[in-house]
């Protein structure tokens, strides 16, 4: 089904006076989503937030069932976290890893997860392999298999990476995952909300997202799927009250599911804010939204790669929203602080934050240009005809 462009762009107010091509960073929030965050806070104001927070209960309780609507799992194996990094911590500091033991990543990986690694490895001596891409810049499947040993126990890889347009084969490194039981953790803070994302088609074992990029939430909201079947190999690397009830003096029990990797206190309005963002996204329909996502930049990189000067640099054999590219002559600072007094929005991203994808040359800063659904066509022509001024 079509989105109905108009009617989502008037669910957008900035859209009338700014091209904001930064989804990647934060998106636009919807309006109707964003009432509901400024409710609960004057709720809050109102009549104290403890009551507030007893009052949307409902909603805190819809957050499980829209979520797992989402990624076709069931509400028990959803957490609440404050952002996708600490959801990807709580799962990677849980897992039973050892001296000797092999984790499996791609030159994609997202700076934060390879710092976990890089720590780990020095704390518990593990041995972090980088999986080779393939032609199309993507994690090589049958390099992935050939690389699995008896000491193999994690591949942890993202869905989407932050620095390019690439979109990892999450569903065929699952098969191969499952196929030889090795925890498959994948960070899809980049791919929840502009695509699909369905973790019974994918089989991996953890999953992470963040609320404000592609999903449109609030900033500060975040979460994690665990699948039911791993629950009680991992050890959440913190307990407070809501993940643990405490007994007596010797003895604790997990909270049941994923709530044992939540933390009591939250920002209430922002899990308000996400949980309307999830329904918000799931009334246009994940479908549509990658369809029109995928056109849109797609015609990005055409009319991109017709400027003088720029050249498009996202690898992978298929590709999303996300749309990198150099310009020869105008550094990406200086570019993104032009565009950004014609009231532009796009981000930078700089070598440090992807260290190993030397292969898909960020030896330099690189813009980035990430569309979302709400963005027109006009828009795409308004922006390459700045920039190629
Ligand atoms: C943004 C991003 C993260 C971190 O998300 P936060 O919500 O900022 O913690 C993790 N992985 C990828 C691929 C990202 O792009």
């Amino acid at each position: 089904m079509s989105i109905d462009l108009a009617a989502v762009r008037a669910d957008t107010p900035a859209c009338k006076n700014l091209l904001h091509f930064n989804n990647a960073g934060a998106s636009l929030t919807p309006q109707p989503v964003y009432d509901t965050v400024i409710a609960h806070l004057d709720l809050e104001r109102r009549i104290g937030a403890y009551e507030a927070e007893e009052a949307a209960s409902e909603t805190l309780e819809d957050f499980y069932d829209a979520m797992a609507e989402m990624l076709s799992c069931h509400r028990d194996e959803i957490a609440y976290i404050e952002n996708a990094t600490r959801a990807w911590d709580m799962a990677f500091y849980s897992l039973p890893l050892e001296a000797g033991d092999q984790i499996l990543t791609h030159s994609s990986e997202y700076a934060s997860n390879y710092l976990a690694y890089l720590q780990q490895a020095r704390r518990r001596g593990l041995k972090i392999d980088v999986v080779p891409s393939d032609r199309y810049g993507q994690i090589d499947v049958a390099a992935l298999e050939s690389m699995i040993n008896e000491h193999t126990r994690l591949i942890s890889i993202n869905h989407v990476p932050t620095q390019s347009g690439l979109v990892n084969p999450a569903e065929k490194v699952g098969e191969i995952a499952s196929k030889h039981g090795i925890f498959y953790l994948l960070d899809a803070c980049q791919a929840v909300g502009q695509m699909p994302v369905d973790v019974s088609r994918i089989k991996c074992d953890l999953l992470t997202g963040t609320g404000r990029k592609f999903l449109r939430g609030p900033r500060g909201t975040g979460f994690l799927y665990v699948r039911r079947s791993i629950l009680d190999q991992l050890d959440p690397p913190f307990i407070d009250l809501r993940a643990g009830n405490w007994i007596d003096q010797d003895s604790f029990e997990f909270a049941p599911g994923a709530k044992r990797f939540e933390n009591w206190e939250s920002y209430v309005a922002g899990r308000v804010g996400l949980t309307h963002a999830v329904r918000y996204a799931l009334d246009i329909g994940l479908d549509s939204i990658q369809s029109r996502v995928v056109e849109l930049a797609e015609r990005l990189r055409t009319r991109l790669a017709q400027i003088k000067g720029i050249t498009v640099r996202d690898p992978g054999e298929h590709k999303c929203g996300i749309v990198t590219f150099h310009k020869q002559d105008e550094e990406a600072f200086k570019l993104a602080a032009r565009l950004r007094a014609s009231q532009i929005n796009i981000s930078v991203t700089t070598p440090a934050s992807a260290r190993l994808d030397s292969q898909f040359s960020v030896q330099r800063d690189i813009a980035r240009a990430s569309v979302h659904y709400f963005n027109s066509e006009e828009e795409v022509e308004r922006f390459c005809e700045i920039l190629g001024r």
